[in-house]
């Protein structure tokens, strides 16, 4: 695979490669007042621009040309579908530009699986589309946000990579399987059974797998008005679940529900029981594991088609799009 270096001058067809990074926020723009303080620091509070500037490499000869632009500024435990919205549209503007050879969105870590899923389900692009975060501030005292970011840039503007990834500590993952898995550790993210599809080392990208294809259906074909859209809400399935939950969702009138089962998609009773009424009412009921590693497997996943190989969370976003039609 070609270092970021070697990427730089044939990525944009001759010139010299583009790379847009479109800040959202999170954590890797988060600060807080004392440098060894990794916990109690307040996201989104340093702008893109600030970011790079930490990165001396991105401005050093060979490095590709970077324009930078603030999409948002939140916490993305806040993320919202109208953020989403903003972001698959300039996402698919900037991509049609010949010189741009990829996209990086910086973001928080707690929603990045579902803004992943959600990019890869509606976008439809051959270049990369790089989402990167941090599990420290950007103040911290070592700050894992400068080395995400390079490593973000060395896969976006890689020739020949493709699909909407995530990049963090050195790893690459899918948006098909992507989980926050840890609460603290900078390598907090997995892909379950699939693993990473590549890492990156001292800008060289090592591929394990091919690329993802993002396949979608376009930003254009997105409803315009994010209210508007199909309310989707997630229910558990535990010991000592009820129904009351769900029949209090329909009657406020959720268009779908994803379940997160319990193993191989098993639902307590009481609640299968009101997931049955929900369906019977026009409420579409989709199925997924709350297994963190893992798949649907054998007739249960046939019942769930799309859902089986999701996390609850993708699950949402996959139902979701589907009602939308
Ligand atoms: N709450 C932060 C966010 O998701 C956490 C992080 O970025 O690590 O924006």
């Amino acid at each position: 695979m070609p270092s970021l270096s070697d990427a730089i001058s044939d990525a944009g067809r001759g010139a010299r490669a583009t790379v847009v990074i479109l800040g959202t926020g999170g954590t890797i723009a988060g600060t807080s007042a004392r440098a060894g303080d990794n916990v109690g620091y307040t996201a989104a509070q340093r702008s893109v621009q600030d970011l790079l500037a930490a990165v001396p490499a991105l401005a050093a000869p060979g490095a590709p040309a970077i324009e930078a632009e603030q999409l948002a500024q939140l916490d993305s435990k806040d993320m919202d579908h109208a953020t989403w919205l903003a972001l698959a549209q300039r996402v698919q503007l900037v991509l049609a530009r010949p010189e741009v050879a990829g996209v990086v969105i910086t973001h928080g870590t707690d929603t990045l699986e579902e803004t992943a899923w959600w990019l890869h389900s509606v976008l439809a692009t051959p270049k990369p589309v790089v989402l990167t975060a941090a599990m420290r501030p950007a103040t911290a005292l070592a700050a894992d946000g400068p080395q995400n970011l390079l490593d973000a840039v060395t896969v976006a503007a890689t020739p020949g990579v493709q699909g909407v990834l995530a990049v963090l500590a050195g790893q690459v993952f899918g948006a098909l399987g992507l989980r926050k898995a840890h609460t603290y550790r900078p390598d907090a993210f997995t892909a379950g059974d699939g693993g990473p599809i590549a890492v990156v080392e001292e800008g060289r990208l090592r591929p394990f797998r091919p690329w993802p294809v993002a396949a979608g259906r376009g930003a254009a074909a997105l409803p315009a008005d994010p209210q508007a859209w199909p309310w989707v809400e997630i229910v558990a399935s535990h010991a000592g679940a009820r129904g009351d939950g769900v029949r209090a969702l329909v009657a406020a009138g959720v268009r779908g529900l994803v379940v997160a089962a319990t193993g191989n998609g098993t639902v307590h009773r009481e609640l299968e029981a009101a997931l049955a009424q929900a369906q019977a009412a026009g409420v579409v009921v989709w199925r997924s594991t709350r297994c963190a590693d893992g798949v649907l497997i054998g007739a249960v996943a046939e019942a769930a088609g799309a859902a089986a190989a999701l996390s609850p969370w993708q699950a949402r976003v996959a139902l979701m799009l589907s009602l939308m039609g």
